[in-house]
Parts: C-alpha cells; structure tokens; sequence
C-alpha cells in the first residue's frame, strides 16, 4: 500500500495510487499531477484534494516574532522558550510517527502536556473500551464480511467521504474473485441502516446496489436511540423508547431482529460529530449490543474517527508512556488526567504553548499566557503571530512518513510528491532538541 508509479504528461507528472492520512480512511486510489512544487489532484475527494493542492510558490521561512530567521535560529528561539517553561501545553500533533516521537521526546526534556486536537471522539470512546473493553471490527472485516451495517448519528460521508466506497463496495464484478465482499453470500443484499441521518443524495448513490433504511432521529436523541436498540436486543422493556419520535420505537425493534438474524452485523458511529454530552452514551450503547449479538452470531463496532494521525499519536503515547493522550509528562515520570490535560483545560494554567499541525493550516487555540511556538503548515493563518513559527511540511505531500488507519490494526507509509523544501516535523523537533543540548 504505497504510493504506486508515475509517468508523465506534457511537463506533469502523474502519480497514481497515493495513500492519502488526511482523515484515517487510509484511501490509496488518489492521484495527482506534479508540476515542478504545484501539486494538483485529479483523484480524491474534496477534503484531500483541498489539502493536497500546492502551488508552485516557494515556502515561507521561519519566523521569531514575526522576523524572517534560519531553522537553526528559530530552533534555539523555541529551545530558550521550552528551557524557561515550568507549565508547556503541547496541542494539534497533527504530525506523522516520526514527528510525533521527536515531539514526545522535547515534551520529556522540558516537561510538557500532550493533547491532539481531534482527541474529543476517541476520549468519548475509550469511557467504554477502557473500562469494559469492545469487540472492534478492522476495516477489512466490514467490507469482506458485514452484512448488517447501523450507522449511529450523522452521515459518515460529511467527514470520511469514501467510507461507504470501501467499507461497502457495490456488488464485485463476477470474473473477480478477489473483489470485496469476499464472504458475504448475496453481496448485493447487504443492508445499511442508518439511525439518525439523514444520508446525503451521493452516499444514496453510493448504496444503491445495498438495502438501505433510513431511521430518521434528531441529534440530541441518537443516544436514546442506540439505548432503546440495545435494549430491544436484549428483551428489556425500557424507558428509554419514550421520547423518541413517532414510528422509531417500531423501526428500532425490526432493525434488532435484522441484527439477530445477520451473519455478522456492525455498528458504527462517528464521536466526534455526535453531541458531546451523548458520544460516550452512543459508544457505550453500541458496545452493549455488539455484546448482547455475539452471544448467538458474530457483531463488531466500527468507531469512525483517525483525524491527522490522532490514532497514531494516541498509540504512540501508550507505547511510550503507558498513558492515552492528555497526560503530562517530565522528569522521568508522567500523569495522565484527562479531564486536566485536554489542550483547553491545561492552557489555563499554561506558560507556554508548542503547537504542532502538518496536515492542515490549523492555527494553535487562542493562548496569550506566554510564548506560542508553532510548527505549522505554511499556509496558517495566525491570530497572533507566534513567539516562534516554524513552517513544515506535510507528511505524504513534501516528504514520506507513517500514519495509522482508524481502525489502528494498519501504519499507512505515506510517501513524498514533490522536492522538500520545508523541514518536517521531526527535523523541526531535532533541532529544538539539539538547541536544547539532547540528540533525537
Ligand atoms: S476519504 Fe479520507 S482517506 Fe479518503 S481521500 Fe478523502 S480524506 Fe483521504
């Protein structure tokens, strides 16, 4: 699954099969033409391809408050901040494997909260799976095995655009027999539910050759839903069908025996996009029906999410730390609070805030306690302009590196499209950390 060949047209290369690590999806179909810096896509969806475009414009320099200034100078610039910090907030880790390493390891030197800025879905998630565990699908699985498909909450498309193109590919041409589904008898059968809603016109089109229903239910009540589902599953008379709109009690209690009777059924869910006060519900509820289901057939979640990399930072920290994200570490020793440590919470008692986002022109949250350092994406677009500013490039665009899928069974090698100008994340992190007198 790397990038695949190129050839060229007129005075662009093209280069065909690149893996894309922009929103977790892992899709490795995109193609693009580069034309000496320029970059522009002719195969992906519209979040990848605004992300991918480049123009032909050389990168901005490094800044110390606001003066053009070398690596090296802006390097020891962030070195002298970090070295006076005694309450740094590290937040965005928008950044691939290797910047994340080197950031965990300025982070251990100068002592340093850690937090990426798509964490919310997956701290929703883990108030389930740490406490009581879940039985998780892999991308793979639900394309070559569900058959019942329930999405909970929104339209999977709006954030993961080809979700539906590869976790439920229309019926496989009858000469291929490697073609998804691989072990779904009647491919073309296969039903999709989706409580909440409402599917877009595209993701209709997507599913036409499937059985698809659509179980229209307001946003604040997709918790209520997916605990009524749960408790139909289980046989339990509940409360929670009351409130829920006309005909949905009715409908939820036909999707459970749909569940029941599937072969391997997957419920999945977006916690990012869900209210706040209910993604730990839905995830909970979900998990509970998954459970209830493998007592008589096979079922697995499918938790949507994987922003920039946030799986890969969220592994990473559990590798090195022992700890999730939104846990401090320093001195030899780390803590992890989540509650504390989420980037908005620890910027209250900050005096320094490092801000790292290589995938996206994300500028750092609002911050004027102390010194902002900034390893960004050269299109950011600063509030106030940074203490330091280090402009980067983009994992998969200017250079190679490692992210990993959603469902954090797969590390995608994203590989470089055009001539590095910009440093990466992790040569920007090397040269704080030798300013700050530590080899990476
Ligand atoms: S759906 Fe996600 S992984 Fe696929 S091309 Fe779009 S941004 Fe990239």
């Amino acid at each position: 699954m790397t990038s695949g060949a190129s050839d060229t047209d007129g005075a662009a290369r093209i280069v065909r099969d690149v893996v894309c690590g922009f929103c977790g999806l892992g899709c490795d179909d995109l193609e693009v033409a580069v034309t000496g810096r320029a970059i522009a896509p002719r195969r992906a969806c519209p979040e990848a391809a605004r992300l991918l475009a480049r123009t032909d414009a050389p990168p901005p320099s490094a800044r110390i408050a606001g003066t053009p200034a070398s690596l090296e100078d802006a390097a020891a610039a962030a070195a002298r901040h970090l070295a006076a910090s005694r309450s740094a907030v590290f937040s965005g880790l928008g950044a691939d494997l290797e910047g994340l390493r080197r950031l965990y390891d300025i982070a251990m030197v100068a002592g340093a909260s850690l937090d990426h800025a798509a964490s919310a879905g997956l701290f929703a998630n883990l108030e389930r799976l740490a406490r009581r565990g879940w039985i998780a699908a892999t991308l793979a699985e639900v394309r070559n095995r569900c058959d019942v498909l329930v999405v909970l909450g929104a339209d999977p498309a709006s954030a993961f655009a080809h979700f539906f193109e590869r976790a439920m590919p229309s019926a496989p041409v009858p000469a291929d027999a490697d073609a998804a589904p691989l072990f779904v008898p009647h491919a073309g059968g296969r039903s999709v539910v989706i409580v909440g809603g409402p599917l877009s016109d595209t993701s209709r089109a997507q599913l036409t050759r499937h059985d698809v229903v659509e179980i229209t239910v307001p946003e604040d009540r997709i918790a209520t839903a997916a605990a009524a589902l749960s408790a139909a599953l289980a046989g339990r008379a509940t409360e929670a069908l009351a409130g829920l709109p006309l005909g949905v009690a009715e409908a939820l209690a036909l999707l459970a025996g749909r569940l029941k009777a599937a072969r391997y059924g997957v419920l999945t869910w977006n916690a990012a996009t869900l209210p706040p006060e209910d993604a730990a519900a839905v995830a909970g509820a979900a998990a509970e029906a998954v459970d209830i289901l493998n007592v008589t057939t096979r079922a697995a979640v499918f938790p949507l999410g994987g922003r920039d990399n946030v799986t890969g930072a969220h592994q990473l920290a559990l590798w090195r730390f022992g700890y999730p994200l939104r846990t401090v570490v320093g001195a030899g020793t780390a803590r992890h609070v989540p509650d504390l440590y989420a980037t908005a919470t620890a910027l209250a008692d900050a005096d320094l805030l490092l801000h790292a986002s290589a995938f996206r022109p994300d500028p750092p949250p609002g911050f004027d306690r102390g010194p902002v350092i900034a390893l960004a994406h050269p299109g950011t677009a600063f509030a106030r302009e940074p203490e330091v500013f280090i402009p980067v490039g983009t994992p998969g665009v200017d250079h190679a590196g490692h992210v990993f899928r959603m469902d954090s069974v797969i590390c995608l090698p994203l590989q470089g499209l055009r001539p590095a100008e910009l440093p990466s994340v992790a040569a920007a992190a090397r040269a704080i950390l030798a300013a700050l007198g530590r080899a990476a």
